[in-house]
């Protein structure tokens, strides 16, 4: 099993200097072939070869390298791994319909990558042109037993610099349960209430987020009266990185807890296929936790599922969760998004829209992988109990959500 670990680095002045010109060379790289890339494809559109390719840039480095000498000043590998990021960014837009690949900005894409030659000692991290090794805090005890590690990514975000160490971790993962209905569950996930399970518990949207975005709107708002380039506005606009990487930290423990929680309560847990590409277009649904937050959360799960031994069964976007009555299976064509209440005229269920999602979520799940017959027989419909509206549970686990790890 690949896990990544993150440490906050503490370079000395001269190593400050050496990683900034890590972070312009590589993003100088990436900036330059992707133009070239670009030019390349128009020129060549109607040409047997119509794009460049990781080792066409490979080999153009080498001589752009003797262009700009200053380039020899950093890690050859990093600027080699910078041509990896755009290759896969090239190669996500053309097969994954992904956005086109955008330059770096100085001051918002700052990372550069290690691929070899990465050592621990005690607490710091060695790897060339940082021979005396980066100081860095937390986690030495956990990181000075790793063997072998793949990779780093040195990052640098709000003033601060961090590094992202990934190893390959002994797998103990358990073994993993059979494929059952039993103690399975199927999650809604939505922007009134975070997540919502067929088994009735709800998952609230937590309330610190709301404060935090409340502290940013009131920044930027600050922001946009302060003179370009002026000490304050600098001042500022670190103030508003901080607290845009406190609401980053607070969202990833929180979708670390729900995730968790999840995965160890049940074995088989059912959830929408969701896609990165596909939300980003709904900007207008991101309200407290955005789209991206739904994307890392089926991630997390994904992972947490294999960590635990569960089962992870993911159904198609498209199919009809919400409109279908989770009791008589009716499909309510006229069910608006406001309805917060699922009335299904045929059998008399009322029902929460979110909770009547996830049960079918879950049944939709369970018939994709055969333990469930599609239709509901006419017998269990008429002597279904399933009327009035289920009392929610709220899991308590996730309202303690503590802020953030750092800063
Ligand atoms: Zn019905």
């Amino acid at each position: 099993m690949i896990v990544a670990t993150k440490v906050k680095l503490y370079p000395n002045e001269k190593q400050k200097v050496l990683l900034e010109k890590h972070f312009g060379s590589c993003r100088f790289v990436y900036n330059y072939f992707l133009a070239k890339r670009d030019e390349y494809y128009l020129t060549h559109k109607d040409a047997e070869k119509s794009s460049l390719n990781y080792l066409d840039t490979q080999n153009m480095l080498t001589e752009l390298k003797k262009q700009y000498p200053w380039l020899y000043e950093v890690n050859a590998q990093s600027l080699q791994m910078s041509l990896r990021f755009l290759d896969n960014a090239f190669k996500n837009f053309f097969h994954h319909n992904t956005e086109h690949p955008k330059f770096r900005k100085k001051g918002k894409n700052d990372y550069f990558a290690v691929p070899q030659h990465i050592r621990i000692k005690g607490n710091r991290v060695c790897f060339p042109k940082f021979k005396e090794g980066l100081y860095f805090k937390g986690s030495e005890e956990k990181l000075s037993e790793i063997k072998e590690i793949n990779q780093i990514v040195v990052t640098k975000d709000a003033g601060d610099y961090y590094c992202s160490i990934i190893y390959e971790k002994e797998d103990n993962a358990p073994v993993k349960k059979p494929l059952s209905a039993e103690n399975s569950v199927g999650i809604d996930l939505g922007v009134e209430k975070f997540a919502t399970l067929s088994d009735g518990i709800a998952v609230e949207n937590p309330r610190f987020v709301e404060k935090v975005e409340k502290r940013i709107n009131k920044l930027q708002k600050q922001l946009s009266r302060k003179r370009k380039g002026s000490k304050n506005r600098e001042k500022l606009i670190l103030k508003l990185q901080r607290k845009y990487r406190k609401l980053r930290n607070m969202r990833e423990d929180f979708l670390d807890k729900v995730s968790t929680a999840i995965a160890k309560r049940y074995d088989t847990i059912i959830m929408e296929d969701l896609k990165v590409q596909g939300m980003m277009r709904n900007h207008h649904v991101s309200k407290s936790l955005s789209d991206v937050s739904f994307y890392a959360f089926r991630l997390k799960l994904e992972w947490k599922a294999t960590k635990y031994g569960k089962n992870l069964i993911l159904i198609g976007r498209f199919d009809p969760s919400s409109k279908l009555c989770s009791n008589c299976g009716n499909i309510k064509h006229d069910l608006r998004l406001s309805d917060r209440i699922y009335h299904c005229e045929v059998c008399g269920l009322i029902i929460d829209r979110d909770y009547n999602a996830s049960k079918n979520i879950r049944k939709i799940g369970l018939i994709k992988v055969g333990l469930v017959q599609p239709e509901s027989t006419p017998v269990e419909t008429a002597t279904s109990g399933l009327r009035g509206i289920y009392p929610y549970r709220q899991m308590s686990v996730i309202e303690a959500g503590s802020p953030e790890a750092s800063s």
